[in-house]
């Protein structure tokens, strides 16, 4: 079949599909040891619950406008002003399909063939499928494993050439859950205005951040907005992956770019989900601190748990719900990447991650801690097996 080029520059979400296989495998009753999700294992709070079904019962289940309802565009700045000290207004607002669609329908405004974007890696696998699906061409910036894969401005400045249009930061970050120091992220920004570069920076992990670290927004700095674009997603935040609700907030020209491609494309966010999404950001926060708390002792349990293995090291993550280990130790002939591991893992452990490959960064991989402490002691106990028993073969 002829298609697309645009279609045929992307491939499917490799994340998406050793999701796929694990859920073969479960569909056939196997006892998984699943750290694969990107999504909160926690249930979308009641509050918000009630506010869902309370708009159906009240029959708010028609077209809303194409950019989202008003009270909730106005929650967005209100509560974006309150949790970050930004300062924008309803028509730099716009509400997406998740926060994803945010990123989506902002590149398909901004980019056309012939720009350069600059991802950081370890990147989130979509970035670079969603600028090649415009046509412009993602340029990959490696930071170290040292500096704990921080982005740091000298790094920009390396790799900015003069096609470049912008630059993506996700902090935290999905998948090594790095934070870009608040100081670091203003001079990254620098660097960008003095080029003339776009920066986008995706919050969809902001409130998780530990160690009593604060959520942090570049828009909270003077100045600023001309040139960023701010991509929100209540998905994690509040454990609402499903609802699809997400927002940007950019210059008002972008917004209206943004707002008329949605008008043909996706129309408006499901009517139902904007009037959860406006209790959400109304509503009590206590859920968040509880998602919080959670999130912080798994992490310290992963990472003492995957230091503990012989051959694995791992950077400490200052945010998300994602370890990043280092495996190259175990890599060689027999399993000559982390994609070939990964595979393993699951047919003779049950054992779900995700290879570092599909984040550009071999050698590594990524175990979401987005689930119990009991699954993650089982998953542990069955990684060092699968170790000690590739040991024991070579
Ligand atoms: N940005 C990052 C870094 C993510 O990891 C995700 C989801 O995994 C998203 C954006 C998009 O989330 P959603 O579309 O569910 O809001």
């Amino acid at each position: 079949m002829q298609l697309a080029a645009r279609v045929n520059r992307i491939s499917i979400s490799p994340t998406a599909s050793v999701l796929a296989a694990a859920e073969r495998l479960r569909s056939q009753g196997v006892d998984l040891a699943d750290f694969g999700p990107g999504e909160p294992d926690f249930p979308t709070p009641e509050h918000i619950v009630r506010a869902a079904i309370r708009a159906l019962e009240q029959g708010k289940t028609k077209y809303t406008p194409v950019a989202g309802i008003g009270p909730l565009r106005e929650a967005i700045c209100k509560w974006h002003a309150g949790q970050f000290g930004s300062s924008y207004t309803v028509p730099e607002t716009i509400v997406t399909v998740g926060g994803k669609h945010a990123i989506f329908n902002a590149f398909c405004s901004l980019l056309s063939a012939g720009d350069e974007v600059l991802i950081p890696a370890p990147y989130w696998v979509s970035y670079p499928d969603m600028v090649l699906y415009t046509g412009a061409t993602p340029v990959p910036i490696m930071t170290d494993p040292k500096d704990g894969f921080r982005l740091r401005a000298s790094q920009v400045e390396k790799a900015i050439t003069a096609k470049t249009k912008l630059l993506i930061v996700n902090s935290p970050s999905n998948p090594s859950g790095a934070v870009v120091p608040d100081d670091e992220f203003v001079k990254i920004y620098e660097v960008c205005r003095a080029k003339n570069i776009w920066l986008m920076t995706d919050e969809c992990y902001s409130h998780f951040v530990y160690g009593g670290g604060k959520p942090f927004s570049l828009a909270s700095v003077p100045g600023t907005k001309p040139n960023i674009i701010v991509a929100g997603s209540l998905s994690k935040t509040f454990a609402m992956t499903g609802w699809r609700v997400g927002y940007a907030l950019a210059p008002e020209p972008l917004i209206s770019a943004m707002t008329k491609t949605q008008s043909q494309s996706t129309s408006n966010p499901t009517s139902i989900a904007q009037y959860a999404a406006l209790e959400a950001l109304t509503g009590s926060m206590d859920s968040v601190t509880a998602m919080l708390a959670e999130y912080s002792r798994r992490r310290d349990r992963i990472v003492a748990g995957l230091r503990a293995i012989p051959g694995v090291t791992c950077v400490e993550p200052g945010g998300a719900f994602y370890a990043f280990p280092s495996i190259a130790a175990h890599l060689g002939s027999g399993i000559p990447d982390s994609t070939a591991l990964s595979k393993l893992l699951l047919e003779r452990q049950h054992l779900v991650v995700v290879a570092g490959d599909a984040f550009g960064t071999p050698g590594y991989i990524r175990l979401s801690y987005a689930t119990s402490m009991e699954r993650i002691d089982e998953g542990l106990r069955r990684l060092a097996k699968f170790f000690s028993m590739a040991e024991t073969a070579a």
